[in-house]
C-alpha cells in the first residue's frame, strides 16, 4: 500500500483564502512539500509535525527541476506517508499541477486535488476589479508571460485583441515590454487600461493603474509575484464601489483561528 498525494491549493497568499478541505490537509499532513509563492501565513496552519520539503523554484535557476519533485513525490508516497503538495494559488492554474498528477498517477499512486483560488480571482477581488462586467467584459482570458525555456513568447495575438475580452497575464514581469509591444501591434489600443498588482491579498499588496503602453516603464517598480490585468474592466478600479470596498476592509477579523475541534481523520 502506498501514501497518498494531495495536490493542494493554497491560494493567493491570505490564510483566510484557503478551502477547508485544504487547512483540514494542512493539520493532518504527515509530510508537506512547498512551493516559493506560498505564504509563511499560510503554513502556520500546517501540522507542526509534519516533515517539511521546501521545493521552491526560483525564477531563472536551476533549483529544483520538475523531474526532481516528480521523484522526490513519489519516493515519499511510495513509504506510505500522506503528502501534502502545496501550491501557490491553484494547482492546475499555471502550476504545474497536471504534471504532478499524471507522473504519479503513471506510477500507481492514489492522488486528490484540493482547488485554490487562483491570483486572478484573488488579485482582481482584494484591489475591486471586476474580471468580468456585463457591458464591458463578457470573457476573461489567464495567459502565461512566461513559457518553457527561451522559446519566446508563442501566442495567438490576435486573438488577444478583443476589447471585451479582459486579460490577466501571469509571470509576465520579464517579457511585459513584449507583450505590450504585442497587443499593440496586433490592434489593442495603447491606452487600454491595465493593472499591475503585487502580492495580492498579502500584508505587502501593492497595486498601480496605468495605460498599456506604461506598462514596460512601470514594472521594474514590481517585483514578483505581480499580476497583470489589461481591460477595460480595470476602470473601475477608480469607482465609487472600489472606495467602499476599501472603507469595508475584510470581512472576516484578522485573528480567525482555525476550528478547535480540528478533524483527526479524513473523510
Ligand atoms: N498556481 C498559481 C500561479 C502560479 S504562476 C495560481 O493559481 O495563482 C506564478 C505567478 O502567479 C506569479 O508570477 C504571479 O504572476 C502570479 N501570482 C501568484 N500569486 C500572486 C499574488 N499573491 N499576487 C500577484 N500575483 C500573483
Amino acid at each position: 500500500m502506498s501514501g497518498k498525494v494531495y495536490l493542494v491549493g493554497a491560494g493567493p497568499g491570505d490564510p483566510e483564502l484557503l478551502t477547508l478541505r485544504a487547512l483540514k490537509l494542512l493539520g493532518l499532513a504527515d509530510t508537506i512539500v512547498c512551493d516559493r509563492l506560498v505564504g509563511p501565513s499560510v503554513l502556520q496552519y500546517a501540522n507542526p509535525q509534519a516533515q517539511f520539503h521546501d521545493v521552491g523554484k526560483i525564477p531563472g535557476c536551476r533549483q529544483h527541476q520538475q523531474d526532481e519533485i516528480n521523484q522526490l513525490l513519489l519516493t515519499l508516497a511510495r513509504s506510505r506517508q500522506r503528502i501534502v503538495r502545496l501550491k501557490g494559488g491553484d494547482p492546475f492554474i499555471f502550476g504545474r499541477g497536471g504534471e504532478e498528477l499524471l507522473f504519479l498517477v503513471q506510477h500507481g499512486i492514489e492522488v486528490e486535488v484540493v482547488p485554490g483560488i487562483t491570483a486572478a480571482t484573488g488579485c482582481a477581488a482584494a484591489v475591486g476589479i471586476p474580471l468580468t462586467h456585463r457591458g464591458v467584459a463578457a470573457s476573461v482570458r489567464f495567459i502565461t508571460g512566461h513559457l518553457r525555456d527561451s522559446d519566446g513568447l508563442e501566442l495567438d495575438w490576435r486573438s488577444l485583441v478583443d476589447p471585451t475580452c479582459t486579460l490577466v497575464f501571469y509571470m509576465a514581469v520579464s517579457n511585459a515590454a513584449t507583450i505590450v509591444e504585442a497587443l499593440i501591434a496586433h490592434g489593442r489600443p495603447a491606452d487600454t487600461p491595465a493593472a499591475l498588482i503585487h502580492a495580492g491579498t498579502m500584508a505587502e499588496q501593492d497595486c498601480a493603474v496605468v495605460t498599456l503602453q506604461e506598462v514596460p516603464g512601470m514594472i521594474d517598480v514590481f517585483a514578483p509575484p505581480t499580476l497583470l490585468v489589461i481591460g477595460e474592466v480595470v476602470r473601475l478600479y477608480s469607482s465609487p464601489a472600489k472606495r467602499a470596498l476599501e472603507q469595508a476592509g475584510p470581512t472576516v477579523p484578522h485573528s480567525f483561528n482555525p476550528p478547535l475541534s480540528c478533524p483527526t481523520e479524513l473523510a
